[in-house]
């Protein structure tokens, strides 16, 4: 099975980028920034980089003062997800700078570098990633329907196989099957 990197992190047209600075910007994670904190100090390496990176507006009507429709694009998407919770905070980069360019692009975490690191990944409003990412997203359903729809072709071939041997074949094939579709769950593929 190809990689996450042969997958999907090597083939994003970095070209799409609009160098807009709003995924900088405005940022905001589904933990509240104490808990991000804790995690930080107890070595949890995602939560040290980004605090490392980000540092938290005063107020949401700061950030609406500076963007407010990825605001309330975020809270949309958020909600629809289920990460949101009250008092969300968000987050600008110490290292953006007036003209969208990165301050530290040669050093940049990895976090930075695999942005926007999964088909689902919430992007602002207006990214150049917005309709790349759709077709991502279009490309795995397709896969997963394809892998429902040989799953049943295997259910059938299993009735009629008497071979004990060629049973398990095929049991280990559907469960395979079964892992990639449930890799998706999360993001609904039961309904796919
Ligand atoms: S929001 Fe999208 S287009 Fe804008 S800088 Fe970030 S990745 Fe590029
Ligand atoms: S380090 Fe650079 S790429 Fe990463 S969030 Fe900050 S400005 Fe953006």
């Amino acid at each position: 099975m190809a990689s996450y990197e042969e997958n999907y992190l090597n083939k994003r047209p970095q070209s799409l980028c609009k160098m807009c600075g709003r995924c900088c910007r405005i940022v905001s994670v589904p933990y509240k920034y104490e808990e991000l904190k804790k995690m930080a100090s107890e070595g949890h390496e995602g939560a040290v980089d980004f605090l490392e990176l980000f540092e938290p507006y005063d107020s949401v009507e700061d950030v609406r003062k500076i963007d407010n429709e990825a605001v309330d694009y975020a809270i949309k998407m958020h909600k629809t997800d289920g990460i949101y919770y009250e008092g969300e905070k968000f987050y600008h980069c110490r290292f953006i700078q007036p003209d969208n360019l990165c301050g530290r692009y040669q050093d940049r975490k990895t976090l930075c570098e695999h942005y926007p690191s999964t088909p689902w990944a919430i992007v602002p409003p207006g990214c150049g990633f917005e309709g790349w990412l759709f077709w991502k997203r279009e490309e795995i359903k397709q896969n997963v329907r394809k892998e429902k729809e040989e799953l049943l072709e295997l259910k059938l071939l299993k009735k009629r196989t008497k071979d004990a041997e060629t049973l398990k074949k095929i049991e280990l094939v559907e469960q395979k099957l079964q892992r990639n579709i449930d890799m998706y769950k999360k993001y609904g593929s039961e309904n796919w």
